[in-house]
């Protein structure tokens, strides 16, 4: 296994704590957060935005892990956070992030949410659509602000091919398009409407990527889009934010590159367009979510009955399931398993790993390399830091697992695991 991982004694061990510990202290299923991760990979980010362009700001994506905690977090390495609902927004604000750093994304907010980004100052609302614009300024004008704003662009590309492609218009129900000229309609509107403050341009263009030429790419076609702007309106617009999406580890199979070799080659794109269109240096925002939390979190489950179905395949059934991690059932994400506690055993057999949902495709895993398993034992699923806990849900009605942060060979509670009481507490 390429990954870092941490074995003493054959047991895994997280941020200095082995995993039987935290089992025995919090129970299964348990979200395992690693902070000295989370840290690292923030840092990483923002000192690379610092290397190649002096300035801008790096925006954690809340959706990837929403909680108070890495908000508080998130703040303390600099960085801002990007939300898409006012639930996240909401968490934010009670966790005392600075609410110029927030930038607020979403394809149909409600005017509850617009009131709210506005009431609480929202450093930049990401507009999806020429009515939301109109609907934003005419909340901004009743209460007597100006909403400052980004527009979202299709940037015609499509990163999830072997190799990508640009489209001329990519079906997405984000943004406003290019070609169309829907996109400087966009402008237009923006600049014209009385309460609003057009700050910039955003795009986004997928997640779980692995190659560098799709995000050199959305650069150089959202600073001639920056150009255009400029010759056909005179305004020259400060923000180009460029999004998230870099790929991260799940299996040995997944190769990420490093940080830096985005951002360099980026950086490259967005000055050789600037001085080619006469455009000053914009202010970059960039918006990494998966890739700071993703393998910083794994999920420890205690195993339950083995069924070995002759010629067919072996179940091995655990505490948890598509409640706590959809992703499998959602898009057959793989993920890498060990025995927490024999984890340096060699993974001679396979298994589809089963949840305990009252639904066949509950499994976290088909396929899953492991050495023979027996139940009652510690099953670690690695990196599930990211939309595993933010997409958790309450089917069967079991409660959402607790999450814990270790660090330094200490853990804490940053996320309380739902009761039967908290079950029931808004049935009537
Ligand atoms: C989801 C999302 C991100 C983060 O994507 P990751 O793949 O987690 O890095 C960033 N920006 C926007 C607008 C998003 O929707």
């Amino acid at each position: 296994m390429k990954r870092n991982v941490t074995i003493k004694n054959g047991e895994l061990q997280l941020g200095g704590v082995p995993a039987s510990a935290l089992a025995a202290e919090y129970g299964t299923p348990l979200y395992v957060m690693e902070e000295e991760t989370v840290r690292r990979n923030m840092r990483a980010f923002r000192s690379s935005m610092e290397e190649f362009y002096g300035e801008g700001l790096v925006c954690y994506a809340s959706k990837a892990f929403c909680c108070k905690e890495i908000y508080r977090i998130a703040d303390q390495e600099g960085l801002g956070a990007d939300v898409v609902s006012l639930g996240e927004l909401y968490t934010a604000k009670c966790a005392g992030f600075p609410m110029e750093k927030v930038c607020f994304h979403g394809n149909n907010k409600s005017e509850e949410e617009l009131r709210a980004a506005l009431e609480y100052g929202v450093g930049r609302i990401v507009a999806d659509s020429l009515s939301e614009l109109a609907r934003l300024s005419r909340l901004a004008g009743e209460m007597g602000r100006k909403a400052p704003v980004l527009l979202r662009i299709k940037p015609g590309i499509d990163a999830h091919t072997h190799d990508f492609i640009r489209t001329g218009q990519i079906d997405s129900k984000f943004g406003l398009a290019l070609e169309t000229g829907e996109a400087m309609e966009g402008v237009r509107e923006a600049l014209a409407l009385p309460n609003l403050s057009l700050r910039g341009v955003h795009c986004h263009i997928g997640s779980q990527i692995f190659q560098v030429e799709p995000f050199v790419e959305a650069a150089r076609v959202m600073m001639e889009f920056l150009g255009d702007v400029k010759e056909e309106t005179g305004a020259e617009l400060a923000d180009l934010n460029l999004g998230g999406g870099f790929g991260i580890r799940y299996t040995d199979a997944d190769e990420p590159v490093p940080f830096g070799d985005y951002m360099g080659p980026v950086s490259r794109a967005v000055r050789e367009t600037a001085e080619k269109r006469g455009l000053s240096m914009p202010f970059v925002l960039i918006e990494p979510g998966r890739s700071i939390v993703g393998e910083a979190g794994t999920t420890l489950y205690t195993t339950g009955p083995v069924k070995e179905i002759p010629g067919v395949r072996s179940y091995l059934a655990v505490d948890g399931g598509m409640g706590d991690n959809p992703r499998y059932i959602l898009y057959q994400a793989k993920y890498d398993m060990l025995p927490a506690c024999r984890a340096d055993e060699p993974a001679d057999r396979v298994y589809t790993v089963a949840g305990k949902c009252c639904e066949s495709g509950d499994l976290l895993g088909e396929n899953v390399p492991l050495p023979e398993m027996k139940e009652g034992e510690l099953l670690a699923v690695l990196s599930t830091g990211a939309y595993n806990y933010s997409m958790a849900s309450r089917y069967n009605r079991r409660g959402v697992p607790p999450v814990v942060m270790v660090k330094d060979g200490a853990s804490r509670l940053i996320v309380r695991g739902e009761s039967l009481e908290d079950l029931v507490q808004n049935d009537l």
